[in-house]
């Protein structure tokens, strides 16, 4: 197929995650043009929410928090709305084989529909190809940005941002950055833990059990653990969603998916007795959290006019995405040639 080439607007962002949304939504109120492009079936990345039998279960992210004033009024607003709820103000934890309660932290949110509304509301407006896999991006000769897709499409732009975890930066545009940013983005990529989630669909929840979730630091192989029903208005089936430990998922991220799977449902079935589900999914998230963000909430050459974000930049975790992407927009628009 020829490629279709596409010649736009100022800024080109690659990856729709939370950072890129956030950061093309300020691009928009500023009256900049800009455009994404993101592998997935749609936007949101780590944000996701799947569909199984009658019911949706979180498989990424699990609840957000909401420390900035802006973040803070725009979940207030929501729950107003009635999409959004404060799910727990926080999770007991397991120690030495107990369930031990904690005292009550800020608020977590959670959306009744999935985490993935959440994404779904920010992309609205926004001009976002989906299923759109970047594979090269270069410099043209017209000093504009050239970027290619695996489905055949070139883009070109006057500014590419890249909302993309480190490793995948490297890969796709290392000749790109300056030598000081590729020093910072392979000091990222070194830190970024995978994670197995096994979604489970219950024949019945498990009994006693009136916690949302529980966190586990101490377990060789569980790493959080949520009823993920109790996110959801009353009438849900029981849903249980098993986060595999960071350390584990890493050791164990080349593992057939039925072992991992089969692992898993120990590990759970070890801590709260027999479990019968009724339907279940195995996802492999390969870069799932950062554990040595940088302390720049993002990082702009101005000169080059390319730049990235994400949770990796000033992160961790959603908020630390969203912050990332709103605090590249001001800077971007008011150098805007
Ligand atoms: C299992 C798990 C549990 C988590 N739990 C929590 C939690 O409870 N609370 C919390 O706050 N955070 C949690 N997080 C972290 C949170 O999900 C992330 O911090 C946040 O969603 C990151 O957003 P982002 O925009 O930085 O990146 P991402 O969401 O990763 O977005 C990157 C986007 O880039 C796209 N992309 C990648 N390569 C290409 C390419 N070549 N071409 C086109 N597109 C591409 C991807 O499809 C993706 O949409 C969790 C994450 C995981 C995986």
């Amino acid at each position: 197929m020829a490629d279709v080439v596409h010649n736009i607007m100022d800024f080109l962002i690659i990856g729709a995650g939370l950072a890129g949304l956030a950061l093309a939504q300020d691009l928009k109120t500023a009256g900049a043009t800009a455009k994404l492009l993101d592998k997935g079936r749609s936007a949101g990345g780590r944000m996701a929410t799947r569909r199984i039998g009658q019911t949706r279960v979180d498989h990424g992210a699990q609840y957000f928090t909401a420390r900035t004033e802006r973040l803070k009024a725009e979940a207030d607003a929501a729950i107003a709305e009635g999409w959004l709820q404060i799910w727990s103000h926080g999770f007991p934890q397991w120690v030495n084989g107990e369930i031990n309660a904690r005292p009550e932290g800020y608020p977590r949110y959670a959306p009744f529909n999935g985490m993935s509304e959440w994404a779904k509301r920010l992309a609205e407006g926004l001009d976002i190809r989906t299923g759109a896999t970047v594979i090269s991006a270069e410099r043209a000769d017209n000093n504009r940005y050239e970027v290619r897709t695996q489905e055949g499409e070139t883009f070109h732009s006057d500014a590419l941002i890249f909302n993309i975890p480190p490793a995948q930066l490297l890969t796709l545009a290392r000749p790109l950055l300056t030598p000081d940013s590729v020093v910072k983005v392979e000091a990222a990529s070194q830190g970024f833990l995978p994670s197995w989630a096994l979604l489970m669909l219950l024949e019945n929840d498990i009994p006693g059990a009136n916690w949302p979730a529980i966190e586990f630091s101490e377990h060789p192989v569980l790493g959080f653990v949520s009823r993920d029903h109790t996110k959801r208005r009353a009438g849900s089936p029981p849903a249980l969603v098993v986060h595999g430990k960071g350390d584990w998922s890493a050791a164990h991220l080349e593992d057939n998916p039925a072992d991992a799977q089969s692992t898993l449902l120990h590990a759970v079935t070890d801590v709260f007795g027999s479990i019968t589900p009724v339907e279940t999914q195995i996802h492999r998230w390969r870069y799932a959290l950062p554990t040595r963000p940088l302390t720049e909430k993002y990082v702009w050459d101005e000169n080059a006019r390319i730049g990235f974000i994400g949770d990796w930049c000033g992160g961790p975790r959603v908020e630390g995405a969203i912050e990332s992407g709103r605090s590249l927009a001001p800077v971007v628009t008011q150098t805007k040639s």
